[in-house]
């Protein structure tokens, strides 16, 4: 099967064979043509399975002949995070290179007369997060009226950052007549019920989840106690062949206190988590991406959906609580059939639980690692952190694990925390967390722009 005999059209099958693409992938197989022939899907598929082409390319086929009219655009992308926006909209860009298609990005924390000035001159294709695009409907600056074709891309991430209530109050704006596209990775009983209430007689088409990370990915973990992460991270750094890496972390407050210590080891380090401001997330993920970095420290925001090709490691400073953020983080290396490497960190006392509820959930054990650390003088040596924060403070952020007879430290402070991220009476939304001014400034400017 090729991409022609799925229904597309020349220009599409041109520009995807530019970017190397021969064949589709099982979930672009069976989604397209049905998408084609203007029915309503749900696709059970989780990123890394090119789902995401999977809706883009038959969407520029169906926008191809007409027009958009000003601040009515016809069609709209809903995705939960203002990466994986805009990573659709580089889908739009790269695939859409031969059609004359417009296209906007609305997400929060980018300037709203940029996006305002796009909307007027008339949109293809809209891609929202929830929050942002309420914000300009209750304003008058966009109307659903003209929607033909409504994109609920990773509804069940939606679901666990109580965005269902935007988007059923979004749903209720766009005409009912329309195709209606709805992917997730599972589909619990709330999704059922959205995809019950929104879609009609739709067909459903799904896949297996993308070649486990455990196969593309060299694991290892290493034992350590809680004062000498630090620099067990440091030896495996020093010892491991680093071109770039991940370092995940549990906790926003950590994140920027260990940027702040690799970065005085002279390390090209950014923090990168949701109480940063977009347009600083923005840069820093493209200094990322441009080689200008060279270690991402980061809490879990960044571990689902980023498409970044040849990150070389994976460190998890912490292991997560929840296990399935384990696969996902690991997944951020290993990528397109390169050879990726994961590093774990585990305090004893603290993460045997949680090791053990990824073991079983990868189905496999993790090798043990060792490594040496260098003596510090006692003078420089530092007393395990008080932690302050509770965990998990941040929408994005990870869930929880209960369970065991023993209960470690961090599952004490887990129990505890029984209130919501955000205090409001509405569901917490990810805008929330990261609103903030659109210009960097002071310390807000990573340290590789700053000359
Ligand atoms: P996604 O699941 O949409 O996040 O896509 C995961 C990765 O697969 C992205 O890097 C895509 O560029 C890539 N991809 C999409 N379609 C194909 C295809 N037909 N063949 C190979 N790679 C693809």
């Amino acid at each position: 099967m090729n991409f022609e005999e799925l229904g597309l059209g020349p220009e599409i099958v041109r520009a995807v064979t530019e970017r190397g693409y021969t064949t589709p992938t099982p979930i672009q197989e069976q989604a397209i043509p049905y998408i084609l022939m203007a029915r309503d899907v749900i696709g059970l598929a989780q990123t890394g399975t090119g789902k995401t082409a999977g809706f883009t390319l038959p969407m520029i086929e169906i926008l191809a002949g007409g027009r958009a009219r000003a601040r009515m655009p016809r069609s709209l992308i809903l995705s939960p995070t203002r990466e994986l926006a805009a990573q659709i909209a580089e889908n739009f860009d790269i695939y859409g290179k031969y059609h004359k298609l417009t296209k906007v990005l609305l997400v929060g924390g980018e300037s709203m007369g940029d996006q305002i000035k796009l909307l007027e001159r008339g949109v293809d294709v809209l891609i929202a997060t929830p929050g942002r695009l309420l914000d300009l409907f209750d304003r008058g600056n966009i109307l659903l009226s003209d929607i033909k074709v409504l994109v609920i891309d990773e509804a069940d991430r939606m679901l666990d950052m109580g965005f269902i209530p935007d988007i059923e109050k979004i749903v209720s704006k766009v005409p009912p007549m329309r195709q209606t596209l709805l992917f997730s990775a599972t589909m619990q009983p709330e999704i059922k019920k959205l995809a019950d209430k929104f879609l009609s007689n739709p067909r459903q088409v799904s896949v297996a989840p993308p070649a486990s990370p455990a196969e593309t990915v060299r694991q290892s973990l290493v034992w350590t106690s809680f004062r000498k992460k630090k620099d067990v991270l440091e030896a495996l750094i020093k010892r491991e062949d680093v071109k770039n890496a991940f370092v995940f972390l549990n906790r926003k407050r950590d994140v920027d206190e260990l940027a702040k210590f690799l970065k005085a080891k002279g390390y090209s380090v950014a923090p990168m988590h949701g109480d940063m401001v977009q347009s600083v997330r923005t840069v820093t993920l493209q200094g990322f991406k441009d080689g200008k970095i060279t270690l991402l420290i980061c809490s879990d925001v960044a571990a689902r959906g980023l498409d970044i090709q040849g990150v070389s490691h994976v460190f998890n400073y912490d292991i997560p609580m929840h296990p399935e953020d384990y696969v996902h983080r690991i997944g951020r290396t290993g990528r397109a059939g390169m050879a990726g490497r994961s590093l774990s960190i585990a305090a004893r006392d603290e993460d045997e639980k949680f090791v053990e509820n990824i073991e079983k959930l990868i189905k496999k054990t993790i090798p043990l690692e060792t490594v040496e650390i260098e003596a510090r003088p006692a003078k420089q040596r530092e007393r395990a952190p008080v932690r302050t924060e509770e965990p998990v403070a941040e929408s994005e952020d990870v869930g929880f694990v209960h369970g065991g007879d023993r209960q470690s430290r961090a599952e004490k402070f887990a129990n505890r925390r029984q209130k919501p991220a955000v205090r409001s009476n509405r569901p917490p939304r990810f805008d929330d967390a990261v609103e903030g001014p659109d210009t960097l400034a002071g310390d807000d400017i990573p340290a590789f722009l700053r000359r």
